[in-house]
């Protein structure tokens, strides 16, 4: 899914807790992800000036040391955790190439919940190989009582990938309506909305238009390894400034900033991943309620499962557009594979690849 692995920031140029600090107050949410944000050993302290920053405080991690959290969760137990959990069991490890993996980031979870771990789940991407365990999984994640969120393949700078794309999109777009179906039939509410994210997923899946406009560089930004502050983590092109020159003010305020605004209105991209959906399903003045969009398709859908009718998927979605994939690059691909770990870093650009499509 991703090549950060192959390459990895040198410790000593990475973000410090002293760019951190320069963030202002008054985020809806932050998310700390990866590579793998438990290799810093400074994560509890990157934590504790980001927690008074944000609403929510949110980090992305592949669950193998779960007891780097710990200390974490202890002192703040509403950070939210998401581990990478593909599949069950044998599959996930082969997925991800994680020895054990499952049954890993499964004791994880349970050990910070045993803490007080208060937000804590699965994030699941989406993909040929897992999709037809996609409903059981978020049943087993519900009977655990931890949250599901998905996301799919995408092509992004950050991924150094640009080979993400699914083999048979139809059959990933049926198993997610079933999942739409199952989280819209549940009584949480985070659960409805997730159900509208997912039917965004599915328009993504086929290759269609986004289901709401990108808010990029206005509503959410990515901050690399090296402090540079970018639009999105998918085009290099949108640098807006970097936050060991620059302040927060000065970056977001800048000409450059404004000018990435305008292409961010134009940008083609159909990519839907949990930041770019999430936030664009949301109301910008007050975040935690959402646009009039998706809560009218959730209170008719929710309305229709309650009558005994079923969800209207016709109506959002046209099945008779499937992007049919071109001369591409096919995806570099691991499953069942042993692969030898080659590094690609050495004093090289950071990303070597200019543009990176999603389609
Ligand atoms: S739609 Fe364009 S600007 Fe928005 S996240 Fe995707 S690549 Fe970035």
């Amino acid at each position: 899914m991703c090549h950060i692995w192959k390459n990895p920031t040198h410790p000593i140029e990475e973000v410090s807790v002293r760019e951190l600090e320069k963030l202002p107050k008054g985020f809806d949410n932050l998310n700390i992800t990866g590579g793998e944000p438990t290799l810093r050993k400074d994560l509890y302290e990157i934590v504790t000036v980001l927690y008074r920053k944000a609403r929510i405080l949110e980090i992305s991690s592949n669950g193998l040391h779960a007891d780097k959290l710990e200390p974490i969760v202890r002192k703040y137990p509403a950070v939210k955790i998401r581990f990478s959990v593909e599949a069950f069991g044998g599959l996930n490890d082969r997925i991800r190439g994680e020895p054990q993996g499952f049954e890993t980031k499964l004791k994880g979870l349970r050990r910070l919940r045993e803490l007080g771990g208060k937000d804590l789940g699965f994030a699941t991407v989406i993909q040929d190989d897992n999709a037809h365990q996609l409903l059981e999984l978020y049943r087993f994640a519900m009977r655990e009582r931890f949250e599901f969120s998905t996301s799919a393949l995408h092509n992004a700078f950050q991924f150094h990938k640009n080979d993400n794309y699914p083999y048979d999109r139809l059959k990933l777009a049926k198993e997610l309506e079933k999942l739409i179906t199952e989280m819209l039939s549940s009584d949480s509410i985070k659960n409805w909305f997730r159900a509208y994210l997912n039917l965004g997923l599915i328009k993504k899946i086929l290759g269609q238009d986004r289901l709401i406009a990108c808010t990029a560089a206005t509503d959410f930004v990515f901050v690399d390894p090296w402090s540079d502050v970018y639009a999105c983590n998918v085009r290099p092109d949108l640098l807006m400034g970097n936050l060991q020159q620059q302040t927060w003010a000065e970056i977001m305020s800048s000409e450059v900033a404004s000018s990435i605004r305008l292409r961010v209105a134009a940008c083609t991209q159909n990519c839907w991943m949990v930041t770019t959906a999430r936030t664009a399903m949301r109301n910008p003045h007050i975040p935690q309620l959402p646009k009039m969009g998706p809560l009218t398709w959730v209170l008719k859908n929710k309305l229709k499962l309650i009558i005994g009718r079923s969800i209207d998927l016709r109506g959002m979605i046209d099945y008779s557009l499937i992007h049919k994939d071109g001369e591409g690059p096919k995806r570099q691909y691991y499953l069942n594979q042993v692969v030898k770990r080659t590094l690609q870093y050495k004093d090289q650009p950071h990303y070597q690849q200019g543009e990176f499509f999603n389609k």
